[in-house]
């Protein structure tokens, strides 16, 4: 039995992700907040170590991999917050659960976002995440900025991570990618729609095959990441949003 780690597993992307490999006999350990085999504020370090040292106990043969998948969306009222879980929090567990995914040569999919292309990031922010590492100052830059800015910072800056550690971990046996999610009808997206600045914005916003994608859309991509169809996808960034981002960015490729 094939045994996957993942976070946020409570609702959303990561709901519908551990369902499918749930139907199909997968062993998964969900960590999030609530709802979840090991509760754990991915926030904190306190909850990072209790999320790694439950995955070691879970799972101490192996992982088959590993999926990233808690975060929090612009609208929360701590932009802080965002930085510390969609950034640090999936980086840092990564990193932890390394020697458990060496051991299987589990792949990892983390999950991005078609936002971390959009032009006019704040570039400061994402380079004290990704060059210096630096939790604390990127959470006193992020509370002066908003919230895209902080969630689509984070966002580009796990991807560069992620491909810029991809050929080192693919020596080890570790294939490392991303799915960069549309607007997908989630708890996440439907703060975002309640919200008095970003509602009208996403609704406008062009998804040329029309309407919102759904979790299980987003998790197809990722279920195919870590399958054996992708075993030759390394650093990979599938985008699953409907064509925004080949709509807005035809020739950046
Ligand atoms: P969601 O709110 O349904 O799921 C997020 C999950 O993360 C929840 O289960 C939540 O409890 C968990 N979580 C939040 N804070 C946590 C913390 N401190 N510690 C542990 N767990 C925590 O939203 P979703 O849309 O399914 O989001 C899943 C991922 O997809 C996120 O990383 C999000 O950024 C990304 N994404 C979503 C969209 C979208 O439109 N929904 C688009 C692009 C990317």
């Amino acid at each position: 039995m094939r045994v996957f780690a993942m976070t946020g597993s409570a609702t959303g992307i990561g709901a519908a992700l551990k369902k499918k490999l749930d139907d199909r006999g997968d062993r998964v350990i969900g960590v999030d907040i609530k709802a979840s085999d090991i509760i754990a504020d991915l926030s904190t370090q306190e909850g990072r170590e209790k999320a790694v040292s439950g995955i070691q106990k879970a799972a101490p043969d192996g992982l088959d991999g590993f999926i990233p998948v808690a975060g929090l969306g612009p609208t929360v009222a701590d932009f802080a917050l965002i930085v510390s879980v969609n950034y640090f929090g999936a980086r840092i567990l990564i990193e932890k659960v390394k020697p458990l995914l060496v051991k299987k040569k589990g792949p990892v999919v983390i999950v991005s976002s078609n936002s971390a292309a959009f032009p006019g990031l704040n570039e400061d922010l994402v380079r004290i995440m990704l060059e210096d590492n630096d939790e604390q100052g990127a959470r006193r830059l992020a509370k002066t900025l908003d919230g895209q800015n902080a969630y689509a910072g984070a966002k580009l800056a796990l991807t560069r991570w992620m491909r810029r550690i991809a050929p080192a971990w693919a020596a080890e046996g570790i294939r490392l990618n991303a799915v960069a999610p549309g607007a997908t009808m989630t708890p996440l997206l439907q703060q975002g729609l309640d919200h008095p600045e970003y509602g009208e914005a996403i609704r406008n916003f062009p998804v040329p095959t029309g309407g919102f994608g759904t979790p299980e859309q987003i998790a197809d991509g990722i279920v195919f990441m870590l399958g054996e169809s992708a075993s030759f996808c390394c650093g990979s960034v599938l985008f699953v949003d409907g064509g925004s981002d080949a709509l807005l960015r035809p020739d950046q490729f």
